[in-house]
């Protein structure tokens, strides 16, 4: 007879062994004390009760990986017109975007995102995750004989959404301009074409070369998706991301982004003409079969977004902490990967040693960053992924490569040259 348990014991074992296995921590976030946050695990491991009367107002631990990029999480506006939502219009939409679940805020905030990308429309999804996945599928679906063409570096729920699609699917190497165009002559000039790429890519925290890769798919006539999770609320001069950094947002047919990074909130949408638009909400089973977001949530995102459009103080503060951390580990000669955006990649390069870095500064320094291993990143590139944030101090920033400092001399890991 099949061994049901001990079949899913092997993949569970074999993850541990390869120090891949996933612990989460047991958090809860401070408002008004972001980053910093408890840790509950700590306390339920010695009583296994949680002592809520003596809590340290400030936390346990500080945060360093959160993408609450912005910590809008704790905006008093946005939480304030969550409870407002609560009140006046309950907790849940009560049904799908067809069948009385279309709430008015939800309206508003596809409006408030399709301006944001000076579109002519936007909807919106559950996830990110899911507006990628169910675009991609359903896009590739429409076109005829359509062959998508995707960056080897795209998020997880790109790939799903091309796998799901059924098209033709052509990679071309992460963000090379020769491979792109190369994959792009080898098809047939009159098949549609869809070509999938991100702008801030999340874990090494470059940006994709933007203009030419618009160049080349107006040469080749293709259809561009764009995903700008990582960039929307933080660059551009009212947190379009980097196509509206680099004005040309005209010039990408979708714009795909998260409420859940810099916005802070949850949910995930796509803008572009209309009738494109259109086609996503009329075909997309990952849109249509599906309960509306709740009102508070998206009364939340959209005064996120709209905060965000008109204010730069929080983007600027990002900028400048995340200069800061870059030369305070360039002093310390602790590696790491130069982005030009505000995610900065220290390299362990080695799955267990990446873990127990992250482990001695959570136990002995109170600082929380969860290591990044395969399969969110190639092996041998393992890493921390730091999000420094307008919300960490100068003082924090010091604390933290101090800590790294005294624990690559500990664990004797190479330094940079
Ligand atoms: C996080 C992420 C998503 C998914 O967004 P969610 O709103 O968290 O589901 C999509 N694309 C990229 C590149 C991401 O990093």
């Amino acid at each position: 007879m099949f061994q049901y348990d001990q079949c899913l014991t092997k993949h569970l074992d074999s993850l541990k062994d390869e120090g891949n296995y996933r612990v989460f921590l047991d958090l809860e976030r401070i408002v008004g004390q972001y980053p910093r946050a408890y840790n509950f695990g700590d306390y339920t491991s010695v009583d296994g009760k949680c002592p809520r009367n003596n809590l340290d107002p400030m936390g346990d631990i500080t945060v360093w990986c959160s993408n609450d990029y912005l910590g809008m999480g704790q905006n008093r506006d946005v939480l304030d017109a969550m409870k407002d939502a609560i009140e006046r219009l309950g907790a849940g939409a009560g049904g799908t975007r067809n069948i009385s679940g279309n709430h008015h805020l939800i309206v508003e905030l596809e409006k408030e995102l399709a301006d944001l990308h000076e579109k002519e429309a936007a909807l919106v999804f559950t996830s990110g995750y899911v507006a990628n996945e169910a675009t991609l599928s359903t896009l590739s679906k429409l076109l005829p004989n359509c062959v998508v063409i995707s960056d080897e570096l795209n998020h997880a729920s790109m790939i799903q959404g091309i796998l799901h699609g059924k098209a033709e699917k052509r990679i071309f190497k992460h963000n090379d301009l020769e491979d792109l165009e190369r994959v792009l002559k080898e098809i047939d000039p009159s098949r549609p074409k869809i070509l999938a790429f991100e702008s801030v890519y999340s874990m090494d925290g470059d940006i994709c070369p933007i203009h030419e890769i618009c160049d080349l798919a107006e040469k080749y006539n293709a259809f561009t998706y764009l995903d700008e999770v990582h960039a929307v609320g933080m660059y551009g001069g009212r947190g379009g991301g980097i196509a509206d950094r680099e004005g040309i947002m005209d010039r990408i047919d979708i714009i795909q982004g998260t409420l859940a990074k810099a916005y802070g909130v949850i949910g995930g949408y796509i803008s572009g003409k209309r009738n494109a638009i259109d086609a996503i909400r009329s075909f997309a089973s990952g849109f249509i079969f599906t309960t509306t977001l709740p009102p508070a949530v998206a009364a939340g995102a959209l005064t996120s977004v709209k905060h965000l459009k008109q204010s730069d103080d929080e983007r600027q503060m990002q900028q400048r902490r995340a200069n800061e951390l870059k030369e305070l580990l360039t002093e310390a000669g602790i590696p790491f990967i130069h982005s030009e955006t505000h995610i900065v990649p220290v390299l362990v390069k080695d799955p267990v040693l990446c873990k127990e870095v992250s482990d001695r500064l959570l136990r002995e320094y109170d600082m929380y960053i969860q290591p990044i291993n395969y399969p969110t990143v190639p092996k041998g590139t393992e890493r921390l992924r730091i999000t420094p944030g307008p919300l960490h101090t100068t003082e924090m920033l010091k604390e933290l490569v101090s800590a790294l400092s005294s624990i690559w001399t500990e664990i004797k890991l190479p330094r940079a040259a």
